[in-house]
């Protein structure tokens, strides 16, 4: 059942076993997996169907490059999943393991307590298999021909991508016709109120922008997304003074990954895999490198990944129609986005460059009609979706895509303000930086594929030695990514949660979200985050 708060008698609120706060993957996902046990839960959204069309409550200041705080987090049934772009990885089990040189690295999970999970995840984000060699694929045929001279010291992996799939839209009907869940749309949870030795939650303050109202609950489930989970227990925090033993590591410890486009691979022979393929179990796939474990520990580098990219668009000499169609289109794309398809660069768009776009969409333009039904079909019409557009280079050259971890740094932060939102509540500050080992490992990790790759046939790696350190440096966090900041670990000394996903010492307080994630990998969080929620169901049930 779906409702407002004007709607529920308060009683009836407080009869739930669970309260879940927060309804986007992780709170959806938590919330159908109690309830297909016959548990009752009570799922808190502070949007409704539709985007909360008010920024009022995400308002708050973030220190550039990244992002504000209002951009990649939205306020609706589904949450983040509404715009999400699909891609699924989990982490390695080389990301749960504790290294001399990563310093706050290692899960208190193993791979054996959390792996399993991802087969139901992957069941969840429509991504099919727990399979992520290429063996999946249709075509198992290796990247490229070269990669086998290359001793095992890179890996090709494959990512899965979802339908993309909204969790409402998924979930919608269930979460209406459940008679084990209610609904509370609209309403937001602004605090919590625990006892005086600060190890249970008694109760939560529900607001709904026209009223506030206390309500004693049994077990909470915080899943608001990283940043929203983190600022509900800082807020917390602030008039628990028991919970000072957090003050360590709570809103610190903050990562979203580093991404950039930078050099280029060619291939003196045959072209490698560069599109989308198809999985055996009919789920679009991309393939991607990495180096393997021992090479990492070896050179003391941070988990990263590296995928073939498309050209930059705004720049005519690629050739390609259809990329000239997508600069010309710019003004249609979100800001966002226009960055990323411009590799991170400023456009430069003189007259010359102009007749050079118009000049590759009339010479291409079998490519721009081909692309043009493509995209309705694959991308407007089918259920599951092409994930984006990859057009080649003419000039047989690609721009690689690099994408790492970061070592969870304590200076990294989500904080509070004095100011509050329309709820009262304190708006938050982010301070995000890449510090001097991200950047190191960057340019290393750059450095030792070329080596590596002079040692095949046929593929090289290109790119300007003098802008290396430049182009890391200034490499932008991946939006949407909120990763670290309520981080798992052995006790309230050096962690928020424990290996369930409780908060150490609260009885009845668990944590679904990117927050909990000790180390951040490469992996987009979203299917690890369905897994670990997964896993609260299990424990809860
Ligand atoms: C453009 C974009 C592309 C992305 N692509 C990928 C991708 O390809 N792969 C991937 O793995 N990840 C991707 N992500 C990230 C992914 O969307 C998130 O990891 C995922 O949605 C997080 O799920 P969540 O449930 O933790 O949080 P959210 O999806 O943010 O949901 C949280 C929900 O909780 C509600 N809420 C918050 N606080 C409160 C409160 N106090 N009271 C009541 N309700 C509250 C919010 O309204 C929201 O609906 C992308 C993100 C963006 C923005």
């Amino acid at each position: 059942m779906i409702n407002a708060l004007k709607d529920c008698q308060l009683s009836e609120l407080e009869s739930y076993p669970v309260c879940i706060i927060g309804g986007g993957a992780a709170g959806i996902t938590l919330a159908i997996a109690l309830s297909r046990q016959g548990k009752r839960v009570l799922l808190i959204e502070g949007g409704d169907w539709k985007e909360v069309q008010n920024n009022d409550a995400y308002t708050g200041e973030a220190v550039s490059p990244h992002a504000t705080t209002t951009e990649f987090r939205y306020q609706r049934l589904g949450g983040t999943t509404h715009l999400w772009g699909g891609r699924c990885v989990p982490l390695d089990s080389y990301d749960l393991k504790q290294r001399d040189y990563v310093p706050n690295s290692g899960w208190p999970l193993s791979a054996d307590e959390l792996f399993p999970y991802y087969s139901q995840a992957l069941d969840y984000c429509d991504a099919g298999e727990n399979d992520f060699t290429v063996n999946a694929l249709r075509n198992q045929a290796a990247m490229f021909e070269d990669l086998k001279q290359l001793n095992g010291e890179i890996k090709e992996l494959i990512e899965r991508y979802s339908l993309p799939t909204d969790f409402a839209k998924k979930f919608g009907a269930e979460l209406k016709s459940s008679k084990h869940i209610l609904v509370l749309k609209g309403t937001r949870v602004t605090s919590m109120h625990m006892n005086k030795s600060g190890d249970s939650v008694e109760s939560i303050e529900l607001n709904n922008g026209e009223s506030r109202l206390n309500m004693k609950v049994n077990q909470v489930v915080i899943a608001g997304g990283g940043i929203e989970s983190t600022r509900l227990m800082l807020a917390t925090r602030k008039h628990t003074p028991a919970w000072g033993r957090f003050d360590s590591s709570l809103g610190k410890y903050y990562a979203c990954h580093y991404d950039l486009i930078f050099g280029s691979l060619r291939f003196n022979q045959n072209k490698p895999y560069f599109e989308f393929e198809k999985t055996m179990d009919g789920v679009y796939a991309r393939r991607k490198l990495q180096f393997n474990e021992a090479f990492l520990d070896q050179h003391h580098l941070l988990n990263s990944t590296f995928r073939l990219h498309f050209p930059a668009y705004a720049d005519p000499s690629h050739g390609s129609g259809v990329l000239s169609t997508i600069y010309l289109a710019k003004s249609v794309l979100a800001k966002e986005y226009q960055a990323i398809l411009n590799h991170g660069g400023q456009e430069v768009a003189g007259n010359r460059q102009y007749f050079a776009h118009v000049s590759n969409v009339v010479t291409d333009a079998h490519s721009v009609a081909k692309f043009g039904m493509d995209w309705i079909l694959k991308r407007q019409l089918a259920k599951r979706k092409l994930p984006y557009t990859l057009i080649n280079n003419k000039n047989g050259t690609y721009p690689l895509e690099f994408n790492s971890e970061q070592v969870p740094d304590k200076h990294n932060q989500i904080s509070l303000l004095d100011a509050v939102d329309r709820f009262g509540m304190p708006r938050i500050k982010v301070e995000w930086r890449m510090t001097d080992q991200d950047i190191d490992s960057g340019i290393r990790s750059f450095q030792l594929l070329k080596n590596l790759l002079e040692k095949t046939d046929h593929c090289r790696l290109e790119f300007d030695a003098k802008k290396l350190e430049e182009g890391v440096s200034s490499a932008l966090p991946v939006g949407g990514h909120h990763i670290g900041s309520t981080r798992m670990g052995t006790s309230d000394s050096n962690s928020i949660v424990n290996s369930d996903g409780r908060v150490h010492g609260v009885e009845n307080l668990f944590i679904a979200s990117s927050s909990v994630f000790t180390t951040n990998g490469h992996a987009n969080p979203t299917l690890t985050i369905v897994a670990l929620s997964l896993k609260i169901a299990n424990y809860l049930q």
